[in-house]
């Protein structure tokens, strides 16, 4: 098969649509940035190079190629009326320099959007401009920060973290200066209240945390949990990456938050992974609306007079907080990971629930389907202890470590088992508090009779000979990596092959 990186450097002999016939009808360039010599790249023809992109895009695996279980991460099916919404020319043709009035469509859908999120969080004011989870939580901290600063209580210097917390809550935090204090889980997974009370004190600016939490569990302590921080004078933060389980049932408001980050692309669908593209809008109460990095959408009743140009006679403009920590991001965001958000979000409108009750019913179908599937092929007690009675939330840890005992099979070898079987890994050895973790989220877009294959294949991989399954995958482009390997030492170019 032909593309780039088997290339042999020949010169492009095929088909291509022939250049301009004067280069005098081209803006001149200017002299210094006229290259003296060829680009050394591969000269290939028109269908080649399509053949290089589409050959490249045969080997990766994405939600469309197969069902994709990555446990915290959220990948759903995306609507194609997402893209089609996304790309109509007023919006996807519109330039962020263009004047307000040119603007009112756009406007109108991140204010909506605004406040559909700040309804679902129980939050009073929404900034969309954060392009990633962790982003929003950097964003959020450092607002807690500025109020802080601006309350003279610069003392507050420490930020609570339970121990089975995702590595962005405490990398935020660092990030904005800030000194983590870690607490260990209860036997269960959940948060330790006495663990909590012991730490949190006048030093305290926030405690981050999720909920349900990274192992999918509910943490019904939370709102004894809030009341403990903000007696201490402190500000309760929560991770948004797991709002899939609770939209329309409860909200971080009611059990006492005060700021929250939302993961659009998890949440409310959006192609993404491989580190983009996304968006991490953050939500927060009143008191630390004036912080928040704007420009935010707003609305104003049109002046008498006025030239009502907007879709539902009001004006949308852009609107700067008055202690605003600064821009996070460039422009508005990621206004297309929004806009594709926004129409996920509207087409549930207040049915929205009914979302996550089906990604709560099909994580714990799927976590009982391979629970007895496992059984039959010889390997018991999947579930983490003291969680065999619980309910789960969107999602679900099981432990490896009784097939690791009874097989010699890891959470790592049952992983690479399920890529051959043409699925993508659940997340692995995540949350570090369960031994051999593997960490599932089938999320609401799945059918039953895909969970009902998943669960035997699982059961497969387990009666698969141990020694064989310690060589898979077999069926991938690439064996086993180096993972340490390739994040310490990244390297995204390919050598130019000058034979
Ligand atoms: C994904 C995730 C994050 C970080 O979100 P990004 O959008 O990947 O930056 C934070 N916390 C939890 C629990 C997550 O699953």
């Amino acid at each position: 098969m032909s593309h780039l990186f088997n290339h042999n450097g020949a010169e492009n002999t095929g088909y291509s649509q022939p250049a301009p016939l004067s280069s005098d009808a081209m803006p001149a360039v200017p002299k210094g940035l006229v290259r003296k010599a060829a680009a050394r790249w591969p000269r290939l023809s028109e269908p080649e190079m399509v053949r290089h992109y589409t050959w490249l895009s045969k080997r990766n695996f994405g939600i469309d190629t197969g069902f994709y279980p990555l446990g915290s991460c959220t990948m759903k099916h995306n609507p194609r009326v997402n893209e089609v919404i996304a790309q109509l020319p007023g919006i996807a043709d519109i330039h962020p320099h263009q004047p307000e009035h040119h603007l009112q469509g756009l406007l109108s859908i991140f204010y909506e959007m605004q406040h559909m999120l700040e309804v679902c969080a129980g939050m009073d004011q929404v900034t969309l401009q954060p392009v990633a989870g962790a982003q929003g939580e950097f964003t959020a901290v450092r607002c807690i920060q500025e109020y802080f600063r601006l309350r003279g209580e610069e003392q507050r210097t420490k930020v609570i973290v339970p121990d089975s917390a995702h590595g962005t809550n405490p990398a935020s935090a660092a990030m904005s200066g800030f000194e983590i204090v870690e607490i260990p889980s209860l036997e269960d997974g959940r948060m330790d209240l006495e663990a909590l009370a012991a730490v949190a004190d006048e030093t305290t600016a926030a405690m981050m945390i999720t909920n349900p939490n990274t192992l999918g569990l509910f943490e019904a302590d939370i709102k004894a949990a809030s009341e403990i921080v903000h007696q201490a004078g402190g500000q309760m933060y929560y991770d948004g990456a797991n709002f899939n389980a609770i939209l329309g049932i409860t909200s971080p408001g009611l059990m006492g938050f005060d700021a929250v980050h939302f993961n659009l692309h998890k949440t409310f669908s959006q192609p993404h992974g491989g580190g983009g593209p996304g968006s991490g809008p953050i939500g927060v109460k009143s008191h630390l609306a004036p912080f928040l990095p704007g420009p935010l959408a707003a609305r104003r009743d049109p002046t008498p007079g006025e030239l009502a140009v907007a879709v539902d006679e009001h004006w949308y403009h852009w609107e700067q907080p008055e202690h605003s920590i600064g821009k996070v991001q460039q422009w508005h965001g990621n206004a297309g990971a929004v806009i594709r958000c926004w129409a996920y979000y509207r087409r549930y409108g207040s049915g929205l629930k009914t979302m996550s009750e089906h990604a709560v019913l099909n994580a714990n179908y799927l976590r009982h389907a391979i629970h007895r599937e496992a059984k039959k092929a010889g390997v018991d007690h999947l579930f983490v202890d003291g969680a065999e009675t619980d309910v789960a939330k969107h999602e679900f840890t099981l432990s490896m470590q009784p097939a690791k005992e009874a097989l010699g099979v890891s959470a790592m070898d049952v992983a690479k088992g399920l890529l051959d079987r043409g699925y993508m890994a659940p997340t692995v050895y995540f949350p570090l508090v369960v031994p051999e973790c593997m960490m599932i989220e089938p999320t609401e877009t799945e059918s039953k009779d895909t969970l009902d294959t998943f669960a035997e294949h699982f059961a497969q991989v387990l009666r698969t000979e141990p020694e064989a399954l310690h060589e898979a995958p077999i069926t991938t482009p690439v064996r086993r990596v180096d993972e340490v390997y390739a994040a310490r030492n990244l390297c995204l170019r390919h050598p130019y092959d000058d034979a």
